[in-house]
């Protein structure tokens, strides 16, 4: 079971291993707008861009933050609108990706706020947007929609409608990610392709995207914890994160991503970790053949999952005793709602309280 990887809907898939070579050829003339995370300027790729896109001018926006706040975002493209912004380069993770993506809706529609924004249902890109993720997990390189936050409120909102038109995947600049985050962005990886199976809109096409990105975790996530430098290891991680971003581009997530989002308004909890932590019970709640995986796989994956140690991941962040209050709080109903059983509070009690029988298992606490 393979698929073509050169193309997803209208976003152009390219592996390599030094991005900085191919990158001018995507930017040709025009303005740049760079979006990435302060530790990229320091250490010296920002710099390293800048260099190598001679023919354009170059706009650099490094001060996004995990889990980008709406109001932040609002704010500072207003330094970026008179720059004739043609291209926006987002180098970074999902949260960068997804600033970017909040960016390119801003410049296109510059008479428009980004709360307007986020009510409408589908919103046009008219820059050029290339997407250069440095994590193996969010797939924002080749997904519709973007995340952003309302921490004050407790809220997160997402937009639909801005893709990238290039996505460069280079596994060298994964080497970077400490190993807790490598693994956090990996089980969000893992999460999409399991929720987009668990989905009532899968289609062939997202069920074939799942199973092989499934099938790519398992396979390297272990490797690339063992040995980080393992680039072979890490580029298959990454294209597991992508083609689940292809299965959920389809589908849209579903309970796991929604029983998430309170704990990562609420505690900072971080995305993957967030989203991951719950599906050995689903996988027990409502048995693994609704997975219609090969046995063989449904096994690695139980078997992943049990030598995690979510237990004391979860502790850093949350209280049980606040998990378990999940079961009262309503659900994103737009990702619960793709779930293919119905979800009510018994059904997350159980799951709830399920993950905490199996976490204890496990866990060392
Ligand atoms: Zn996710």
């Amino acid at each position: 079971m393979s698929v073509a990887f050169e193309h997803f809907s209208d976003v152009k898939i390219i592996e390599c291993d030094d991005f900085l070579s191919i990158l001018p050829s995507f930017v040709p003339t025009g303005n740049i707008l760079l979006v990435t995370s302060k530790g990229f300027t320091k250490r010296g790729l920002v710099a390293q861009v800048v260099d190598k896109c001679t023919a354009s001018r170059v706009y650099v926006f490094d001060d996004v933050t995990p889990n980008p706040e709406k109001s932040h975002l609002q704010t500072h493209i207003a330094q970026f609108t008179h720059n004739n912004i043609d291209h926006v380069i987002a180098l970074g993770g999902g949260s960068v990706i997804d600033a970017a993506k909040i960016f390119c809706a801003l410049l296109s529609h510059p008479d428009t706020s980004l709360d307007d924004l986020l009510l409408v249902d589908e919103v046009v890109n008219k820059v050029n947007l290339i997407a250069i993720p440095t994590t193996s997990g969010t797939g924002a390189e080749v997904t519709p929609f973007a995340t952003v936050w309302q921490s004050d409120m407790a809220k997160k909102y997402s937009l639909y409608g801005i893709q990238s038109n290039v996505a460069i995947l280079d596994p060298s600049l994964t080497l970077s990610l400490p190993v807790d985050e490598t693994l956090y962005s990996a089980l969000d990886a893992l999460s999409h392709a399991l929720e987009s199976l668990w989905n009532k809109n899968k289609t062939k096409e997202s069920e074939v995207f799942a199973k092989q990105a499934i099938s790519c975790i398992c396979h390297s996530l272990q490797q690339v914890l063992a040995e980080p430098k393992d680039l072979v290891a890490r580029s298959e991680l990454q294209r597991a994160a992508t083609l689940a971003g292809m299965a959920i581009s389809i589908t849209r997530t579903a309970i796991a991503h929604a029983l998430s989002y309170p704990l990562t308004a609420g505690f900072a909890v971080p995305h993957g970790l967030a989203c991951s932590f719950t599906l050995s019970a689903i996988i027990d709640v409502i048995g693994y053949e609704t997975l219609e995986l090969p046995e063989a796989l449904a096994g690695q994956v139980t078997a992943l999952l049990a030598q995690l140690d979510f237990g004391v991941e979860l502790q850093k962040y949350v209280a049980w005793s606040e998990i378990q209050r999940l079961s009262n709080v309503p659900m994103d109903a737009s990702r619960a709602g793709n779930f293919i059983a119905p979800i009510d509070n018994h059904l997350i009690h159980e799951i709830l309280l399920t993950s905490q029988r199996l976490i204890k298992q496990t866990s060392l606490l």
